[in-house]
């Protein structure tokens, strides 16, 4: 993989002699795939150059991808000077999170309205798709990407990219969450340790870094992190380089070697060795995989999808706080984004909001820290306390004059709202918060008949059973019919899926909770999903967020005589598909093959245990 920095400046374009060494251009990241497809990473006014150079090279820059990680000036100014955007022909995918009340491209259209530009963004002759994006991964060509909202005041997002055996992060612009950790110091935890294990292991992480932790006690609040939080937080990702971005303008040339210096010489000489660095405008790095590379990816073209945006008028926020004013405030912002604000004045008011069943059970709590009724910490550890091992899944933000990290790492607190903050920063937060959690993602129902169901596959004596040829030749065999990478006959056990045959699968079985085929038992019928990400059940499964990232799923139900639907074969694809009746009816012909086997295991069984009783 490839990249080249374009921009590397944060907050204004700062051309001129001071700073002709790191450059004057505003972020703008180019990275190619070994197999040629091509990312942009921000469009500051460091894509001038970068559009120039496509056109000029011709059918390379005719097909491309940019991912916007905010849309605050000093990441899309380049857009509208961006060449290949202008050239009849190309076609172009922009990415990013949506903006306040707009969608993203009408704030893209925004800064070419006439007033500030000649030509608007419809005239843009290229075909340009947009994409909204959330939380989630997703596949542009051979590139895996991965998003993860930063802190900024806007709503913003860090991008990892994996192919070609490498992973590079970018994450720009981003505050730490517990300020304190702006020095460098200190164990890093809760939401910080999320972001480093965004970073994790990572062969680059391009980082923003826009001040010192000196300068920091001024610029609370900006969004922007601190050269030696990047350095800490690399250290724990384990990252293997760090390029700081996002250079301050009042920073030259020189200031920024001053910084680079005596940050390495505060590095201990025990740790093991990280290469930071400051990115520089034209820098061109290789980035090959380390001896100890992932494995191979499957070849082949990956349609440009998204994780879908998920509804959010069905969630509601639950609040409580006595502070009037801020109450308002807060529901407002609330409202604004489409959800309903709930009330709560006391502990068991938040403990019976959050015991709802869902779509009343609220997304989100944010709680003052020390309203008159409540004290917050002690909220929220009983929140946590109530939860029962959703414990992640439901945020509790605190609202302060200023955080507390140690006492709310130890309550469960998720994040912390610190007073003062306009209210397009509220609905910014409230947006992030409550998108991270609504959670598109349902467990199949338990079945009525499930005492007699368990007991009927425990009879077979199959579960736990060593790998049979005569099961493995029909996966081997849907899986070529199917022309996909993964077939299998599951079982479904009481808090397990367990693969009697697995081809293409790395492990041999999965939690029921997220078992695709728990819902071909419940169902006891065939079930068809063309596109994980489109299916409410099923598009923040955690099989599809993570490996095996299913995509593409088909099964049918194992039915015994006696009427237990025991597991499913199924055939799965890392890309989406539409199968046609025949190939369905292709698939029911290979699961009666496999409840033939099934049926002979049950045959010999009852024969061994006649056997038994003779002796
Ligand atoms: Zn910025
Ligand atoms: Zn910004």
């Amino acid at each position: 993989m490839r990249v080249r920095f374009w921009g590397t400046r944060g907050s204004i374009a700062k051309p001129g002699p001071g700073t002709a060494r790191y450059g004057g251009n505003t972020s703008c990241v180019e990275l190619r795939s070994d197999r040629g497809t091509l990312i942009v990473i921000d469009c500051g006014t460091g894509g001038h150059a970068l559009g120039h150079a496509l056109v000029s090279a011709g059918a390379a820059g005719a097909r491309g991808h940019i991912l916007i990680s905010h849309t605050h000036w000093d990441h899309i100014q380049g857009i509208p000077f961006f060449d290949p955007l202008f050239v009849a022909g190309n076609e172009w995918d922009i990415y990013g999170p949506k903006g306040l009340g707009q969608s993203l491209r009408e704030t893209l259209a925004g800064q070419m309205q006439y007033a500030y530009f000649p030509i608007t963004l419809d005239q843009c002759r290229a075909r340009i798709r947009y994409h909204e994006l959330v939380e989630g991964a997703f596949e542009i060509d051979d590139i895996k990407v991965s998003t993860r909202f930063l802190n900024h005041p806007a709503l913003t997002l860090g991008y990892r990219l994996e192919a070609d055996g490498v992973a590079v992060v970018y994450a720009c612009d981003h505050e730490p969450h517990a300020r304190e950790l702006a020095t460098g110091r200190g164990e890093i935890g809760g939401q910080d340790l999320q972001h480093a294990a965004f970073l994790a292991r990572a062969d680059l992480v391009i980082h923003d870094a826009q001040y010192t932790a000196e300068e920091y006690p001024a610029k609370v609040g900006w969004g922007h992190s601190t050269v030696e939080y990047v350095v800490a937080l690399a250290r724990k990702a384990e990252a293997k380089r760090v390029a700081l971005t996002h250079h301050d303008p009042l920073r030259d040339d020189d200031a920024l070697d001053r910084v680079l210096v005596s940050l390495r010489a505060a590095m201990p000489e025990a740790a093991p060795p990280l290469d930071v660095f400051a990115a520089a405008e034209g820098l061109v790095l290789e980035i090959a995989p380390s001896a100890a590379a992932g494995a191979a990816r499957r070849a082949g073209e990956f349609p440009a999808d998204r994780p879908v945006e998920p509804v959010l008028a069905e969630s509601s926020v639950a609040l409580g706080i006595a502070d009037t004013r801020m109450a308002a405030a807060l529901s407002d912002a609330v409202r604004a984004e489409g959800m309903r604000a709930d009330f709560f004045l006391d502990q068991d008011e938040a403990l019976r909001l959050i015991a709802r069943e869902p779509p009343s059970r609220p997304s989100l709590v944010i709680l003052e820290h020390d309203p008159p009724r409540i004290d917050g910490m002690q909220a929220c550890r009983a929140i946590r306390a109530r939860q029962n091992g959703r414990a992640d899944q439901l945020p509790v933000v605190v609202l302060a004059a200023r955080d507390d990290q140690a006492a709310g790492a130890a309550a469960g607190v998720t994040d912390w709202l610190v007073r003062p903050f306009s209210s397009a920063y509220a609905r910014t937060k409230i947006r992030a918060w409550v998108l991270r959690t609504v959670c598109r993602w349902t467990s199949a129902a338990i079945p009525e008949d499930e005492e007699r169901r368990l007991a009927s596959l425990s009879a077979l004596s199959l579960l736990d059973s060593a790998p049979e040829d005569r099961f493995d030749r029909i996966t081997r065999l849907a899986a070529a019919l199917f022309d996909v990478p993964i077939a299998l006959v599951t079982l479904v056990d009481e808090d397990r899926q367990w693969f009697k045959s697995c081809y293409g699968a790395m492990v041999k079985e999965t939690a029921r909770d997220a078992a695709f085929c728990a819902h071909v038992v419940y169902d006891r019928a065939p079930m068809i999903v063309p596109d994980t990400f489109l299916d409410a059940r099923f598009a923040d499964s955690p099989l599809v967020v993570d490996e095996p990232r299913i995509r593409f799923y088909a099964g049918c139900p194992l039915i015994l005589d006696d009427g237990a639907c025991i597991g499913s074969l199924c055939v799965i694809d890392t890309r989406p598909r539409s199968p046609q009746g025949a190939d369905l009816a292709r698939l029911r012909d290979l699961a009666d093959l496999a409840m033939q086997e099934i049926r002979g295991t049950r045959a010999a069984e009852t024969l061994r245990s006649a056997e038994r009783r003779a002796v």
